[in-house]
């Protein structure tokens, strides 16, 4: 069913008010080719969404937001050291997690309490703790909007980077992703070197570390961390980690003692762009009805009933800061609509 001039307030956690014109769900891929082909929006402009969490809403939608409700977790085959589990991409990515970790399929325990639903983690490669989504994905299959077709793309074919992926480039707006199908471990081989997962990990004084264990620490740490969406609206990190060549970094830490930096190859590194928000003076700054979040300066957050674009001039103001400081361009990871 169509349905017109809806509220996306509720599907994005942000919470920005904002409506759009038209708004359908589907559970199905027969429902959503028939929602493509519907006379009232087959032109319009369209907005996939899952769970709202990697997207700013800077105005109102004009044409028709396609919500993927698509449900299901399947075990299609096993080998001696794999399982192969089809999932459906509307599933809640965070209720997947848990239930691969309570069935001993393991290698998803550092990506649990990520917000959002399955679908959406190879459109930006999600990754938290050491472990990226490609380190455990099989394949995917989409429907190619205009010619109504089936597809799988194999993991070299979703050209995964550092939160990015073929469908945030070259087939941005041309996919809609229906399943995922995960390669996960039946003897897990445990991230633990991560932040502060050793620590928290001793915390929690288990004898015999499994996956479960990981997840729970992982839960315990972001939940210390991280603003809760339905309490105070955000979309997680707003910038990507930017990567510099080797020179740029140690340019920083002459000026500044002790930037950090993770080390990607012989060339570059990563800064995490946390410590260069912080270093402009922005971490816990409110500005009108939103701000930067006081115990973690890569998230932005809405106080309260603030418009998309407040928070988008937020972020760019912060962009400038930081390349003032340091001529570093930071990137926004979250996707801007
Ligand atoms: C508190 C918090 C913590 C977070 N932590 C992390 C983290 O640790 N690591 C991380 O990587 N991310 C993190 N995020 C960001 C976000 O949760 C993930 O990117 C998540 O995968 C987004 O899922 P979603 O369903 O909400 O996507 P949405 O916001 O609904 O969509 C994101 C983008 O993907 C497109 N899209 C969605 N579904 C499909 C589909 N089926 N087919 C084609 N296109 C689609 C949308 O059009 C949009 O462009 C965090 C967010 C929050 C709020």
């Amino acid at each position: 069913m169509i349905q017109s001039n809806i509220s996306l307030q509720p599907y994005n956690t942000f919470g920005i008010n904002v409506s759009t014109r038209f708004f359908g769900s589907f559970a199905d891929v027969e429902t959503l080719c028939e929602l493509l082909s519907a006379e009232q929006i087959k032109n319009q402009q369209r907005l996939l969404l899952g769970g709202g969490s990697n997207i700013l809403l800077t105005q109102n939608f004009p044409g028709v937001v396609l919500k993927n409700e698509i449900p299901g977790i399947e075990l299609i085959s096993e080998d001696e050291n794999h399982f192969f589990v089809k999932v459906g991409a509307g599933m809640n990515w965070h209720q997947f997690v848990m239930h691969t970790v309570d069935t001993k399929m393991a290698g998803l325990e550092n990506l649990a309490l990520i917000p959002g639903c399955v679908g959406a983690g190879p459109m930006q490669n999600i990754g938290a703790y050491g472990v990226e989504l490609k380190d455990v994905f099989h394949s995917l299959e989409a429907l190619h909007i205009e010619d109504q077709k089936l597809r799988s793309f194999t993991a070299e074919e979703c050209e995964f980077g550092y939160r990015e992926s073929v469908f945030k480039r070259k087939e941005k707006n041309k996919y809609i992703i229906l399943n995922v199908t995960f390669r996960l471990k039946r003897r897990a081989v445990l991230q633990t070197h991560y932040g502060s997962i050793e620590e928290e990990l001793e915390k929690m004084n288990v004898d015999i570390i499994q996956p479960k264990h990981v997840a729970q620490a992982v839960i315990n740490i972001r939940s210390s961390k991280l603003p809760d969406p339905k309490v105070l609206g955000n979309a997680g990190s707003f910038f990507k980690n930017p990567v510099v060549p080797l020179a740029v970094h140690e340019k920083i830490s002459k000026d500044f003692n002790n930037a950090p930096c993770f080390p990607l190859n012989e060339q570059e590194v990563k800064i995490p762009a946390g410590w260069l928000i912080e270093s402009a003076g922005w971490k816990g700054r409110v500005t009108g009805r939103c701000g930067v979040h006081s115990k973690q300066a890569l998230v932005l957050v809405n106080h309260g009933n603030a418009t998309g674009q407040e928070i988008l001039d937020l972020s760019q103001n912060i962009i400038d800061d930081v390349y003032q400081k340091f001529r570093i361009t930071l990137e926004r990871e979250v996707n801007i609509i």
